[in-house]
């Protein structure tokens, strides 16, 4: 099978280049789910990539029997923070120019949408497929108003614009799937949305961590967060409605880095996630154990951040992905000091039971500064 390659004009930049972003649209034989699937959305974060490659790779060799409905890939879908650098470092998740996070620009249509509840009983005994085709036509006519701006003179920002490029490859599609990594190191995870577990074991990862509460400016929650309030708002009018529809960001290991583990797991997670949904065709997929794979889920209101107390350098800190008690010593700070003292090595206990899933890739830090993260 041969994809559909369309390239998409983003932005002139002063020098008079170009950037584009680059689809891959593999179409199956038979209709059905469109699938969304990006890569390096923050500059750092480049294994999608290789994830997105192989996959490409594996649907090249398949028939279009072998695809119900169709597959659009997008890797490298920020040519702005992909090619930032600083000195031999790639940051890459802030947009410096309008200081924001290259994830947090994405237009949430929940927020624009004053008469849900009027929309919600109006829908109240149609069918499902019905109310998407509808919520969704809804969701399109707010979104055109944004191309009327950005081609006006007054313009928009550039993340705005951007937003809008990324949004309107993905706004009608069924499953939505980000790939990202840590900036700094991390073990492979995955962030979901409520009510979503059984489907997250799909990825075959060992933690999911629950979205929530979450504002709508992730790339992935500015998809899905419509969606969920339609179903609180018809649940609220006593129909019980979930829409077979999915967002999903793969935290697939450490920054900077193409690890193979990661990159292995990603792609073995999102073959069979789609084979288990209907959409891939393959011998051997789903694979078996995805009824019983143990999945630990916790949710961002349980992470808890460590920050340097005092400045220094790290040092003796636990294994990424260890298992800690409250009073285990999760690290030293070496700190040194300008007053006539020797230096000092502080110990920092764990304050939480949970696993370090991750660290920071600097080892000096001001006090302040992010030294892991654990998950309860
Ligand atoms: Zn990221």
């Amino acid at each position: 099978m041969q994809p559909v390659i369309e390239t998409i004009f983003l932005r002139q930049m002063a020098s008079g280049d170009r950037l584009s972003l680059q689809v891959y649209k593999f179409i199956g034989a038979h209709p059905g789910k469109k699938v969304y699937i990006q890569s390096n959305l923050h500059g750092a974060e480049i294994a999608g990539n290789a994830v997105i490659h192989q996959i490409i790779e594996f649907l090249l060799l398949l028939k279009d029997t072998n695809l119900v409905g169709e597959i659009w890939l997008v890797p490298v879908c920020n040519p702005m923070g992909v090619n930032e650098r600083s000195h031999h470092f790639s940051p890459g998740r802030y947009c410096v120019y309008e200081a924001k996070d290259w994830n947090r620009i994405f237009w949430d249509y929940e927020k624009e949408a004053d008469d849900l509840v009027n929309f919600t009983q109006s829908q109240l005994h149609l069918d499902a497929e019905v109310v998407r085709e509808n919520y969704l036509a809804r969701i399109k006519q707010k979104f055109t108003k944004i191309i009327e701006k950005i081609n006006s003179s007054a313009g928009l920002p550039y993340t705005e614009q951007f937003a809008y490029q990324l949004q309107s490859l993905s706004l009608d599609a069924d499953y939505l799937i980000d790939l990202h990594s840590s900036t700094n190191q991390a073990i492979n995870y995955l962030y979901y949305f409520q009510n979503r577990e059984d489907s997250a074991k799909y990825f075959l990862l060992d933690y999911g961590i629950l979205l929530y509460p979450y504002d709508g400016d992730a790339f992935d929650e500015a998809f899905i967060k419509p969606w969920l309030a339609l179903e609180a708002c018809f649940q609220q009018l006593g129909r019980n409605i979930k829409f077979d529809i999915e967002a999903w960001t793969l935290e697939l290991g450490t920054g900077m880095q193409m690890n193979p583990d990661s990159v292995t797991k990603g792609i073995l997670g999102i073959k069979n996630y789609l084979a288990q949904k209907g959409v891939l065709r393959i011998p051997e997929f789903p694979i078996a154990q995805t009824t019983d794979q143990q999945m630990t889920f916790s949710a961002t209101s349980k992470v808890i951040k460590y920050y340097a107390i005092a400045g220094g350098m790290i040092q003796s800190r636990v294994q990424l992905g260890s298992k800690v008690k409250v009073k285990d010593r999760l690290y030293q700070i070496l700190s040194f000091n300008k007053e006539s003292q020797l230096p000092q090595v502080i110990d920092i206990f764990a304050e939480h039971d949970g696993i370090v899933y991750e660290i920071s890739t600097n080892q000096a830090v001001n006090q302040g500064e992010f030294v892991l993260r654990i998950i309860q």
